[in-house]
């Protein structure tokens, strides 16, 4: 058993409160370890703490920021095994998945180390008669993200690098089932020069979210999870005057038409369905195939290999899938399977019946699962399953198969399989949805271009990372300048020109 404490101004700290929660490892169901839980007296201290650390982080200089930034890159790489462990022992993804987790959230970094060329201003000589225009970007203050289970690393790196090169102090409220890889974050963080108070960690749950919502102290806000909890985080923190980012859930669907490679397609699809059991935002949970002929070959081919996944503990090499996060969260995917089996799906492939490899049955575990001849108004088709569960809709041609994924209310991501340009341009220009593959199953985009969705996959303005991060974690100042000799002599009442 071990215990998660908050990390605030460059120190491991307890919880205030009583309240703590459970670490369970998802492999066996057994408790390994607890998370003590924010009071709203925590929250206070860790606002306090990054607001007194901004005063001289906003000032320090950007090549200061960016060799700590260098460094940090260096310590997690150095610590990619811990961070790996802590990821596959507390998520329960299995290793080789888990390391391509902090591959992505490493580059992360890397490219905030480019946040000079980034925050350069914009600059107009002699708009007026003497006078200069230019804009600078700011930090903004003390800001917070809020993240969910299912990347414990990758997720909160998709915020903390470039918040934090731009001159912002931060607090990382991360996701309590999964708690550990943050304070590995922190302490890299610490080693590498970063001052004290410039990133904390605060553990907690809605008591946590709730305070930092409406604390005077934090002025933005950006979170990733569930889509009911990112309504309301972004309509609260709207409420109180935050700038929010607050991505939500999601149904990616694939569109399969008759000239695609169905060969190329059924690889890709299946770690897209089945990777990480399903539990990734960018999981391809829906395959619509264009016609009878391209369902029937499909499903036989990813019936083939997906029963043939190596489901178990992801820390046992070999192993390609493991385990749901919560007892919860399984009996929820297998009672979605099980309402779709009775609402008229035809279970091709069904993993409602594993328990788990010997030895570990107490965990939480659901094999891949096939539904075949699923229709939209279908609570499998409908809902984010969240778990190793593919649904394929059949339909007759590539205008039906449009108009599903535009009518869906999720719009994170999706892909066409098809060998036609024509086909290929009309979909990635008219489909309503943020971020889109073109024979690629999971389309999410490097750090130097941004990742979000559209619809009610995001609510906000700004995607994550890249150039919209930089816009997000900044606000413009615009300068107008003339310097004395240039000052023309006598008051003018009018409105200025630039006459
Ligand atoms: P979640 O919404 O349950 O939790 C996310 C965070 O919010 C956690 O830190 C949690 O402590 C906090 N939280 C939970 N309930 C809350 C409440 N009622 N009030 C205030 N705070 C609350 O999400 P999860 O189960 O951890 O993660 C899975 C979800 O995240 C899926 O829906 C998935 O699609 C989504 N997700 C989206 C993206 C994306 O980029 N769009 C990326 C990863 C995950």
């Amino acid at each position: 058993m071990y215990k998660v404490d908050h990390y605030i101004g460059g120190k491991t700290i307890a919880a205030t409160g009583e309240r703590t929660a459970p670490i369970y490892d998802p492999s066996t169901g057994a408790v390994q370890g607890e998370v003590g839980l924010a009071s709203t007296a925590d929250v206070d201290a860790a606002v306090a703490v990054a607001s007194k650390a901004f005063e001289t982080w906003s000032d320090t200089g950007l090549m200061k920021r960016v060799s700590i930034m260098f460094k940090f890159r260096e310590l997690l790489d150095k610590h990619r095994d811990e961070l790996c462990e802590h990821v596959v022992k507390e998520h329960g993804k299995v290793w080789d998945d888990a390391m391509g987790e902090l591959t992505r959230g490493f580059e992360i970094v890397e490219n905030a180390c480019g946040i000079p060329e980034m925050l350069k201003g914009e600059f107009s000589q002699q708009v007026g008669s003497g006078i200069d225009v230019y804009n600078i970007r700011q930090a903004l203050g003390v800001v917070c993200s809020i993240t969910p289970f299912n990347f414990p690393a990758m997720v909160p790196l998709w915020t903390i690098p470039l918040a934090i090169a731009c001159g912002n102090t931060f607090i990382l409220k991360p996701s309590e089932r999964d708690p550990s890889c943050a304070n590995v974050m922190a302490r890299l963080f610490s080693e590498a020069g970063l001052p004290d108070g410039v990133f904390n960690v605060l553990h907690g749950d809605k008591v946590a979210v709730d305070h930092i919502l409406q604390h005077d102290g934090i002025e933005a806000v950006s979170f990733v999870g569930s889509t009911k909890v990112a309504e309301y985080i972004y309509h609260t923190g709207a409420a109180n005057n935050k700038r929010v980012q607050a991505l939500g859930g999601a149904k990616n669907h694939a569109i399969i038409m008759p000239d695609a490679d169905i060969g190329q397609a059924v690889d890709a699809m299946i770690g897209a369905a089945f990777g990480s059991a399903g539990e990734r935002c960018m999981a391809l949970s829906v395959a619509v195939a264009v016609g009878d002929d391209v369902a029937d070959e499909m499903i036989a081919k990813i019936k083939d290999q997906a029963e043939n996944i190596k489901v178990g503990c992801g820390m046992v090499a070999g192993n390609e899938m493991g385990p749901l996060i919560t007892k919860e969260h399984c009996a929820r995917v297998k009672g979605l399977i099980s309402e779709g089996e009775s609402q008229g799906a035809k279970v091709v492939l069904d993993g409602r019946g594993y328990e788990g490899p010997e030895g570990k049955e107490g965990g939480y575990f659901c094999g891949p699962t096939i539904l075949d001849k699923v229709t939209k108004d279908m609570s499998v088709y409908t809902e984010e399953i969240f778990g190793p569960v593919l649904v394929v809709v059949r339909v007759d041609n590539y205008d039906e198969a449009v108009q599903l994924v535009q009518d869906h209310e999720y719009g994170n991501g999706t892909c066409i399989f098809t060998r036609d340009g024509d086909i290929a341009r009309n979909f990635t220009r008219k489909i309503k949805v943020g971020m889109v593959g073109v024979n690629v199953p999971l389309p999410v985009p490097l750090a130097f271009h941004s990742f979000g969705g559209w619809k009610r996959s995001i609510f906000g303005d700004h995607h994550m990372y890249g150039p919209e991060g930089v816009r997000f974690w900044t606000k413009i100042k615009t300068v107008t300048s003339r310097w004395p000799t240039s000052i023309m002599s006598g008051a003018n009442l009018s409105f200025p020109s630039s006459d």
